[in-house]
């Protein structure tokens, strides 16, 4: 039994500690494509247009808890995968959030994923995942591991949210919305801040 007790001690105070694992002081966000590359477009929307909207959501509500923020792009402009990267790893103390949406042709393919790449990047795709099922509506995927140019390039934890599905009408409507894109920047914003030390 006392073995037993140990353990899961042991375990209890693992979960402890994960909880306020992260320590930065400054957040890069990535709105996704721009420019040339206008990513998906559904029901009358274009990525690019809502990955920057959001980001620019996020970014206030960021800087008004008090953190240093980085933009990637504050505008419709193309920029590099590789560039992005290197940008971000300017920064020391830093965490990197890119913000996308996704598509499917199976239209009725909806919901919310945390993609990344470490092990300090998942604790932070934990975070904020958890804040998004709880604030929002909308299906979970959960998180999973990829190797996408930016979380591998990135040397900071790092993570890319796939918000919504465009193709979805259900979830277009919703991303169509100024309202809904503020509740989704701060409930993003709301797991970025969890995750921090
Ligand atoms: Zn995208």
């Amino acid at each position: 039994m006392i073995g037993r007790f140990f353990i899961l001690a042991i375990i209890w105070i693992g979960q402890i500690h994960s909880v306020h694992a992260l320590t930065f002081y400054t957040v890069v966000i990535d709105a996704g494509h721009g420019g040339k590359d206008g990513g998906c477009a559904w029901n009358g929307l274009v990525e690019k247009k809502i990955c920057l909207d959001t980001a620019l959501r996020l970014e206030r509500a960021l800087r008004a808890k008090g953190l240093r923020v980085i933009m990637t792009r504050r505008s419709d402009t193309f920029i590099d995968l590789e560039d992005r990267a290197r940008l971000a790893n300017r920064y020391s103390k830093a965490v990197f959030v890119s913000i996308h949406f996704n598509a499917s042709k199976e239209r009725s393919c909806s919901g919310m994923e945390v993609f990344y790449r470490s092990a300090k990047g998942k604790e932070l795709a934990a975070s904020i995942l958890k804040k998004m099922n709880n604030n929002l509506k909308g299906i979970n995927r959960g998180l999973s591991h990829n190797v996408f140019k930016v979380l591998t390039k990135t040397l900071m934890p790092a993570v890319l949210i796939e918000c919504a599905y465009l193709s979805n009408l259900t979830e277009a409507r919703r991303c169509a919305n100024p309202v809904y894109r503020q509740e989704l920047a701060e409930s993003i914003a709301a797991g970025v801040l969890a995750s921090k030390s």
